[in-house]
């Protein structure tokens, strides 16, 4: 009895390896697509030395190198950085092995909603309170 149990867990347990590791890929693999369009469009703003080391700063994921130059650079590249961030955020929790709870509520985001943003860290209900906080914000920061 308590070796079968023990086959079920190692089972369980393997396949939830199996799960991270695929997830683990497809976030290294949307994190280079994001890097390579944000190297993309800094190479249209910067030229020469600079572009070098802004790409190599980027490869470190040092932005702060970004961050010092033109704002136009920035804004064009605020999403991918929110994205990376994402990303980084959901590689950690990865590591963790708490990928796939929400940050701000603790149930299980949904495989459905895991499988079209692999890298959510919240459920729908708490990211859709987000964004209405966020627009709150935005909407004040103007007045
Ligand atoms: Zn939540």
């Amino acid at each position: 009895m308590d070796k079968d149990n023990e086959a079920v867990n190692s089972t369980d347990s393997e396949a939830a390896n199996e799960r991270a590791k695929g997830i683990r890929k497809v976030l290294i693999q949307e994190r280079q697509i994001i890097l390579k369009e944000a190297k993309t469009e800094i190479g249209n703003f910067v030229k020469g030395d600079e572009k070098q080391l802004v790409e190599a700063a980027l490869d470190d994921g040092d932005w702060s190198v970004v961050d010092v130059n033109e704002d136009i650079i920035l804004q064009k590249l605020h999403h991918h950085k929110l994205k990376l961030n994402k990303i980084d955020e959901a590689l950690r929790k990865l590591n963790e092995g708490s990928y796939g709870i929400c940050d701000d509520c603790g149930i299980e985001i949904s495989d459905a909603r895991l499988k079209v943003l692999p890298f959510a860290v919240h459920c729908v209900e708490c990211k859709e309170k987000r964004e209405k906080i966020e627009q709150v914000e935005k909407e004040q920061s103007f007045q």
